[in-house]
C-alpha cells in the first residue's frame, strides 16, 4: 500500500474520497500515521492504557482506603453474617435442650 498517499484523493485502503487537508479517511478511518493502509481497526486495541493507574486500582479494591467505597457494602455483609448466625443457631438449638 502506498504510504506516500496526501489528500486530496482516493484512500488507498477503501477508495473512498478524502477530502483535502483531512489526517484521516472518513470511510474506514485509515491515516497517514497508519500509512493509509486500512490497518487502523486494531490501532485502539495496541494503544497502552494511560488512563488505567493499576496500583490505584489496588488500593481502590483491597486498600483500607475505603472512602471511595460506601459503607453500605460491609453494613450488608454484617446483615447477612448476623442473619446466617441467627439461622445457624436456631438451626441448632433444638440438639441442645
Ligand atoms: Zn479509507
Amino acid at each position: 500500500m502506498s504510504a506516500r498517499f496526501k489528500p486530496p484523493g482516493q484512500c488507498p485502503a477503501c477508495g473512498e474520497w478524502v477530502p483535502r487537508g483531512a489526517a484521516a479517511c472518513n470511510d474506514c478511518g485509515a491515516c497517514a500515521k497508519s500509512g493509509w493502509n486500512g490497518d487502523t481497526h486494531a490501532d485502539g486495541l495496541d494503544l497502552p492504557d494511560n488512563e488505567f493507574d493499576y496500583d490505584d486500582f489496588i488500593a481502590r479494591e483491597f486498600g483500607g482506603q475505603t472512602s471511595k467505597q460506601p459503607l453500605t457494602t460491609n453494613l450488608w455483609w454484617w446483615v447477612a453474617l448476623v442473619l446466617l448466625l441467627i439461622l445457624v443457631v436456631t438451626a441448632l438449638l433444638p440438639l441442645f435442650r
